[in-house]
């Protein structure tokens, strides 16, 4: 029956993990996404062992192996002069200490396993190319139209539709997007292009003063994610898929070390995008509809832990709809009761650690070894992140 189906809108790698959840639940869901073909855009995506643990939960323990790479470390360098320093184990330590992985993925790779897991669960689960225009909760089921003018029925909703979430525009009215003064660059290089030194499995950190690198291996690696972020307010747009050229890339990151140089002319298109903050939501949900994911809990790049925080968040979502099934209200009112504060925190510290992110004081060379020493010495690491990669989605108490 109709009624007795929860509806998902968003084929992201949160609505997909929702999906998974419920159906391995026994729950009926049908997935509805906007794009004519499931695609994600070419890029990495950090998945730490909170995230692990739940992609493992729900199966795919054996579809992550044959995609992804377990980093050895994290590495920190020097913005010039290229000094580097193990800032912290991850491979084996990161299973001893949190019983999963830390892994590096292709998001198309990542995106690909979901779909089929979904797909093996309820081969029609996923409706492509049904844009969601409106919701209208009628107290004892939800009605979703689409821009193609069909429409559906289900006995519940959870807008999983990313960071322009139009339910929860729908739900909540317009958000207010703040610019933060930061551009990011994304691109992909293929492995076998960068010299030998480049090619180590280990995520590598460059920390500057007005900006940062990142770079790390993904698809069994085969390529090379490069990440950059750029103090810089002329770029405002916040889009994924805008494409910029290599020499603006590299002007943003002039008199950096010749390996940052390397890794920049070696990336066949960059693409750029301005980080936006929003204000924390008081509430995800109104009657039968909730969100999940960056629909209301978007958050800044610094912590690797956007897509993570919506796989927890479907997977606890699964668990409060089989508990609550007959009262979705109930339902979605537990959900965020278990999910408010941690992602809440998640997002302030994201914003904390992009003010850390840059390093003024290794501008000057005297001050180096005190910031490295200071803030991104093991303990202060330890301190940071623990909580996060320990968090236990699959045992949370409903
Ligand atoms: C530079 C950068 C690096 C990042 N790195 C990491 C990382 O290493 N680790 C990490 O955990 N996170 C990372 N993130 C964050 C992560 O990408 C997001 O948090 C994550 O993709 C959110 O997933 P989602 O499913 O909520 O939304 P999305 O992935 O945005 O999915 C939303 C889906 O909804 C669909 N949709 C939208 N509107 C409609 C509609 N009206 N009707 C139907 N469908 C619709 C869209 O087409 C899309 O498929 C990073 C983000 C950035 C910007």
């Amino acid at each position: 029956m109709a009624a007795q189906k929860v509806i998902v809108i968003g084929g992201g790698i949160g609505g997909l993990t929702a999906a998974l959840a419920l159906l391995k639940r026994g729950i009926d869901v049908e997935l509805y996404e906007q794009a004519s073909e499931l695609r994600e855009v070419g890029a990495g995506i950090q998945i730490s062992s909170n995230g692990t643990r739940v992609l493992y939960a729900l199966g795919l323990e054996a579809a992550l192996a044959a995609i992804q790479v377990k980093p050895v470390r994290r590495v920190l360098r020097h913005w010039q002069t290229g000094e580097t320093w193990n800032w912290f184990e991850l491979g084996d330590v990161s299973i001893e200490r949190y019983g999963t992985p830390h892994l590096m993925l292709h998001r198309g790779d990542l995106h690909a396993a979901l779909t089929d897991a979904v797909r093996r669960a309820k081969k029609d689960a996923i409706h492509l190319g049904k844009r969601c225009v409106a919701v209208e909760d009628s107290g004892d089921a939800v009605g979703v139209r689409f821009d193609d003018g069909t429409s559906a029925t289900g006995a519940c909703l959870i807008g999983a539709d990313g960071i322009h979430s139009g339910v929860r525009r729908l739900l909540f009215g317009l958000d207010r997007p703040v610019f933060t003064g930061c551009v990011a660059w994304r691109g992909l290089i293929p492995l076998e292009q960068l010299p030998a030194h480049l090619q180590r499995l280990v995520g590598t950190n460059w920390l500057g003063p007005h900006g940062m690198v990142l770079h790390y291996p993904i698809r069994r690696g085969e390529l090379m994610n490069f990440i950059s972020v750029v103090e810089r307010d002329d770029w405002q747009i916040e889009s994924w898929v805008i494409a910029g050229t290599t020499s603006e890339l590299a002007n943003d990151f002039k008199g950096w070390h010749g390996d940052v140089q390397t890794l920049i002319e070696a990336i066949a298109t960059p693409y750029k995008w301005a980080l936006m903050v929003r204000p924390p939501m008081e509430r995800w949900s109104r009657g039968r509809v909730t969100l999940l994911g960056d629909a209301c809990h978007p958050t800044l790049p610094f912590l690797g832990q956007g897509a993570v925080m919506a796989i927890e968040d479907g997977y606890v979502i699964a668990g409060c709809l089989e508990k609550y099934f007959a009262d979705p209200e109930r339902a979605f009112e537990r959900y965020e009761d278990l999910r408010r504060e941690r992602t809440s925190t998640v997002v302030k510290k994201a914003h904390e650690n992009r003010v850390m992110a840059f390093e003024p004081r290794l501008a000057e060379e005297n001050a180096v070894a005190e910031a490295i020493a200071l803030d991104w010495q093991q303990i202060r690491v330890k301190e940071r992140l623990d909580w996060i990669y320990s968090y236990d989605a699959t045992a949370v108490v409903i």
